[in-house]
């Protein structure tokens, strides 16, 4: 029984998502990769916001909510596929985007995710650097409950406990995709393999960023009592800062979700969050050569897009835990491909 059903959820997500195996990349590395494809969830793009906007769109409709409100980068993914849910169930869209440090000149600021958001009809607020984006979402809030709208505010990343249950729900669609022949490309058939839980794989990898997607996976296995590994590979952030990121959200959501105490023990919440934050260079958006050498190879072993910000960097990281043999030759490794190759256009320079 899944853990969200009582949840107000609204449809937005091509799901299941194809969980593939990956031979070439596979062969390269010495491991048995799977890939689940969240870069396919089908909204505005695809990626991974379309799971938490099932929920919080939902959470927007139970309040009146008329229009949706949301910050980010100039090429925030989240912000995208927001205006595009926006679009598709007829809320206005306003989206607070703010310039970051050192990213690429020429496609930055307009291609790319910007595209998007504009074709999907969201109005857009361009931020510089240093101007405090928290403070001017407020501004807006009120600005527009002043001209008699019912703003709803969708934080950074859509990591709130509402938007981290797209995470939860996710579990359950991988342990019934993982317990039935869906698997697509028929590798666990051929092997005679079934697995029972998620813990066919020894770990789990993601790009983790504002934290939701972690925790909401997390919660999903905790609920299940499933001992997965998961490792976040950081985007933006030392693991200092990282970790309690997500532990924080992580227990805001089994609180949420009621979990039995015993399951939700402090200790075992902690020793669940693991980062690793080798892999995010200079900061945030900024490329580095495992990333160009992560998209590169994805793209020429398996035909894969990644992303220049997220999953690059997360593949990047997956690269090198597995020369360092960090990840045993052997291993039974699944890549949670959080989408993102919208941004590949904001980058074209650089590769
Ligand atoms: C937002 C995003 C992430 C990170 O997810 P969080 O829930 O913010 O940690 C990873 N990959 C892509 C492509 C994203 O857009």
């Amino acid at each position: 029984m899944s853990v969200v059903k009582h949840i107000p959820r609204v449809n937005l997500t091509h799901s299941p998502t194809p969980l593939e195996f990956a031979p070439r990349l596979s062969e390269l590395l010495g491991i048995e990769l799977w890939i689940k494809r969240d870069d396919c969830t089908g909204l505005g793009g695809g990626g991974n916001k379309a799971r938490k906007l099932e929920f919080l769109i939902a959470d927007a409709q139970s309040k009146g909510a008329d229009t949706l409100v949301t910050l980010g980068g100039i090429q925030s993914n989240h912000a995208r596929q927001t205006a595009s849910a926006a679009a598709k169930f007829g809320f206005g869209c306003e989206l607070i985007l703010q310039a970051v440090e050192g990213t690429p000149k020429t496609n930055y600021s307009n291609n790319g995710n910007v595209l998007l958001d504009q074709l999907f009809g969201a109005n857009i607020h361009r931020l510089l650097g240093e101007q405090d984006i928290k403070l001017y979402g407020k501004g807006l809030m009120q600005q527009l409950s002043d001209s008699g709208k019912s703003p709803y505010l969708i934080p950074v990343g859509g990591s709130n406990s509402i938007g981290s249950l797209g995470y939860v729900h996710c579990v359950d669609e991988l342990l019934t995709q993982l317990n039935t022949d869906a698997v697509d490309s028929g590798y666990l058939r051929e092997n005679g393999e079934h697995a029972a839980r998620c813990a066919y794989f020894d770990q789990i990898i993601l790009a983790t960023g504002s934290a939701g997607t972690q925790a909401g996976l997390l919660a999903g296995l905790i609920a299940k009592n499933d001992t997965t590994k998961v490792l976040g590979i950081n985007v933006s952030r030392p693991s200092s800062e990282q970790e309690p990121l997500v532990y924080q959200l992580l227990k805001q959501v089994v609180a949420d979700l009621k979990l039995e105490p015993e399951i939700v023990r402090e200790s075992t919440l902690r020793s669940r969050v693991n980062t690793n934050g080798d892999y995010y260079g200079d900061g945030y958006g900024q490329v580095t050569e495992g990333m160009l050498e992560a998209v590169k190879t994805c793209a020429e072993l398996e035909g894969l897009l990644l992303d220049p910000v997220y999953s690059g960097k997360a593949m990047a990281g997956l690269f090198d835990l597995c020369r360092k043999g960090e990840i045993p030759a052997g291993s039974r490794v699944m890549f949670l491909h959080t989408g993102g190759s919208a941004g590949l256009f904001a980058y074209q320079e650089v590769f």
